[in-house]
């Protein structure tokens, strides 16, 4: 439980952040240190420098831009997500008060919670379902890319080694968008065993218009389900069509299996949670 040695830098700026991650290959960023410090504690992650990102200001916070996207810094904590606009997103409202303890909610950050892309994570669900986008920076400049494809397996991520996940991009709430997230969460940590977060657009005559479904817990990294999604689209939304959307699901995906649930069950689970989160979004917007 006592971490390998390792030299620590309290980064001034984001450009001092970006210059240590540029020039020396063994850095790591440092945010909350919620999923980071219990591997170092594990020897499961040694990196022999820190760089700590946590007290940068220009990082924080959630702010709406002018097209009414909202901007969330990588630095706003989940319980300051929960006191910020994107609440209005009934997905990010539903996912929030399951994830971990008031502690873990007050120190974990969405920055890490991406960019540390556990396969059981809540909120990248969310992000895929909403169809956000990360904004990432290095020394050499920045770019914006979609959630969608960001996530590449376990742990794994687009982002390179010398890049820091800068903010999350929500698209501009809309009146005729509902959004839910429902999961089967493990008792003792919170995290899913699978979660699924839906939002639903619906046009003229009330059909859907447009769906988003993000998945987590289920496969080796969280997915976005367009089968389900196209299997909504031009339906009323009945029950009989979210039932059938909702069993499309996991697919041909390969699906997790530990102790907390088998294949066969998780698998279950997941139907089951995409129906109530489909149902859920409909009813928030009808
Ligand atoms: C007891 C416990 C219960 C939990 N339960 C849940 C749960 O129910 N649901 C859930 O979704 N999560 C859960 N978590 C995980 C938690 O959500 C994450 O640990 C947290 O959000 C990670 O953010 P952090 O700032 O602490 O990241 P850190 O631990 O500081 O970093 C995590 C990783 O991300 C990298 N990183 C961090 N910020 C950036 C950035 N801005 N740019 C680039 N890389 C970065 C770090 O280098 C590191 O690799 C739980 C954690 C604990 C300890």
């Amino acid at each position: 439980m006592i971490p390998a040695a390792f030299e620590y830098t309290r980064a001034s700026s984001l450009q001092d952040a970006l210059g240590i991650l540029a020039s020396d290959e063994g850095a790591k960023v440092i945010a909350g240190g919620q999923s980071l410090l219990p591997l170092m504690k594990l020897r499961l992650a040694q990196p022999a420098r820190l760089v700590d990102i946590g007290r940068l200001a220009e990082l924080r916070g959630v702010r709406r831009l002018d097209d009414g996207r909202l901007s969330v810094g990588a630095l706003t904590t989940y319980a300051e997500l929960a006191d910020s606009p994107a609440v209005r997103y009934g997905v990010v409202a539903d996912a929030l008060p399951g994830i971990g303890d008031v502690q873990v909610r007050n120190r974990g950050t969405v920055g890490g919670a991406v960019a540390h892309a556990d396969p059981a994570s809540d909120l990248p669900a969310a992000l895929l379902a909403l169809d956000a986008e990360v904004v990432v920076q290095s020394a050499a400049g920045s770019r914006t890319v979609p959630v969608d494809g960001f996530f590449q397996g376990a742990f794994t991520t687009a982002l390179a080694r010398d890049e820091i996940l800068a903010a999350v991009i929500l698209p501009a709430p809309r009146a005729d968008a509902g959004s839910a997230y429902a999961s089967l969460e493990q008792r003792a940590s919170g995290y899913p065993i699978a979660g699924v977060a839906a939002v639903v657009v619906l046009g003229a005559g009330g059909l859907i218009e447009w769906a988003g479904v993000g998945v987590t817990g289920v496969s080796d990294h969280p997915y976005r389900a367009r089968e389900v999604e196209a299997a909504l689209v031009g339906t009323t939304g009945s029950p009989e069509a979210v039932a059938a959307a909702a069993a499309l699901v996991v697919g041909d995906r390969e699906v997790n299996a530990d102790i907390h649930a088998g294949r066969e069950y998780r698998a279950a689970m997941a139907v089951v949670h995409a129906r109530r989160a489909i149902g859920a979004a409909l009813a928030r917007v009808r």
